[in-house]
């Protein structure tokens, strides 16, 4: 359905939450799925959980920060395929603390994870890219890219920052026919979620007009998607996948 045979897809934190669900979701399309993790024994664990499912993947998991590690990984993977056709910048962590007792320590190393990492890995990408003179990169945004969030304030700007990412790139490699959009999810069922105290998740679930939380698949389904031929015309585009929680 979505034209995904063969694909090879690069997805960024995909050894658990909505990371998972897509690395699932283009092995069901038969793509060549590469994950990468933080570390060694998570990425282990997820390749062999989704082996268990049937499912074969290649996992890495280079430091996020180190240009020449990416640079290396991704050679690998050009080497291995012969192409990269997808690239899912999906690693992130959230922050909830008041801006107070927030070091600029955790503020920075939460910039680097969201926006420096996701940079690093496009800019290893899309020298191939350019020279296939196609290829899609989709970036995982948030909801809080809307508006913001109460307290945190590191996660809501670094998801500004993606959507500026995005849109800037869509505008800087659309000569290349290379596609760049982001999804920003809503509250999704997922570790990162599950970490949120109750007095945070309890008023956002109210302020939810479908009056759910939504699933890591609703995710992954707009990534593939986006990805297929079926968007061929759309880039530079945040897609809001929340529930209508951003009105
Ligand atoms: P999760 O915590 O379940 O997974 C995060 C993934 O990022 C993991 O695979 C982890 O290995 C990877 N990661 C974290 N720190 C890393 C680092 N230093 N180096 C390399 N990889 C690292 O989270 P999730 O909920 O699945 O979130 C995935 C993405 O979705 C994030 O970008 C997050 O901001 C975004 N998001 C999530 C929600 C939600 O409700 N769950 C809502 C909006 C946006």
């Amino acid at each position: 359905m979505f034209h995904l045979d063969g694909k090879v897809v690069i997805i960024t934190g995909g050894t658990r939450g909505i990371g998972l669900e897509t690395v699932r979701a283009f092995c069901e399309q038969n793509a060549n799925v590469v994950l990468f993790g933080s570390k060694k024994e998570t990425v282990e664990k997820a390749i062999e959980q989704l082996k268990m499912e049937g499912k074969e993947v290649t996992g890495y998991y280079p430091n996020l920060n180190d240009e020449a590690e990416i640079e290396q990984v991704i050679q690998k993977i050009y080497h291995m395929y012969g192409h990269i056709d997808i690239l899912v910048n999906n690693a992130g962590i959230s922050a909830n603390k008041k801006i107070e007792d927030t070091t600029s320590e955790e503020f920075v190393n939460l910039m680097n994870i969201n926006v420096n990492a996701m940079f690093l890995v496009t800019k290893a990408v899309v020298p191939y890219m350019k020279n296939q003179k196609e290829g899609v990169i989709l970036n995982t945004s948030s909801m809080v890219s809307i508006y913001g969030q109460p307290t945190g304030v590191g996660y809501p700007t670094s998801k500004f920052a993606v959507n500026g990412m995005t849109k800037s790139l869509a505008r800087e490699l659309a000569p290349y026919q290379i596609r760049v959009n982001a999804v920003a999810p809503g509250v999704i069922e997922t570790d990162m979620v599950a970490s949120l105290p109750k007095e945070v998740i309890d008023p956002i679930i109210e302020t939810i007009p479908l009056g759910k939380i939504g699933k890591p698949r609703d995710i992954a389904n707009a990534f593939l998607f986006l990805s297929s031929p079926m968007a061929s015309y759309i880039t530079g585009v945040i897609l809001q996948v929340d529930g209508a929680a951003h009105n």
